[in-house]
């Protein structure tokens, strides 16, 4: 109750960014809880499937994976679902750091709050957010595959040619 009045407060005085920041918290502990509620899933299929293979042990009955491909089929999505959370969560926690004066911005930036050049870069690893860390990490693996194209957004401020 008083964490909100005094938000509420906040926000009444123009201070913006409180709720900016609210919904980034309030992202992430929303994918937390996804991750938590889908690793809570998997256990519970762990335990039918042990139960059953058990159950098939004990009957001296043989069981094949035809019998719980269904399981297994639903274990394997909620494991890649929880590696989507993981990298959706890996977004909304990173800052995102103006390529033309280095600003810590919010990780949902478009424009560099400090200088206002645009800093969106689209995060390629699988979230709509966007996310200077993935950025990076996507340079990183251009330029293993091409060295020529890749800097041309990162170094914009200062001309790499030299002239005397
Ligand atoms: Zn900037």
């Amino acid at each position: 109750m008083g964490i909100f009045e005094d938000l509420y407060i906040k926000m009444r005085g123009g201070v913006c960014k409180i709720g900016d920041k609210t919904s980034k918290i309030l992202n992430i502990s929303k994918i937390k809880i996804e991750m938590a509620e889908k690793k809570n899933l998997i256990f519970e299929k762990y335990k039918l499937i042990g139960k059953y293979v058990y159950d098939m042990y004990e009957n001296q009955e043989s069981f094949e994976f035809e019998d719980i491909m269904d399981w297994l089929e639903e274990i394997k999505k909620l494991r890649l679902g929880i590696k989507d959370c993981e990298k959706r969560l890996h977004c909304a926690q990173n800052k995102l750091f103006c390529p033309y004066c280095n600003y810590k911005n919010e990780s949902n930036a478009v424009f560099c709050s400090k200088c206002g050049k645009k800093i969106s870069f689209a995060c390629s690893n699988a979230c709509s957010n966007t996310c200077s860390k993935c950025e990076q990490e996507d340079k990183q693996e251009n330029e293993s595959k091409s060295s020529d194209n890749s800097k041309s957004s990162g170094a914009s401020g200062k001309n790499n040619s030299e002239e005397n």
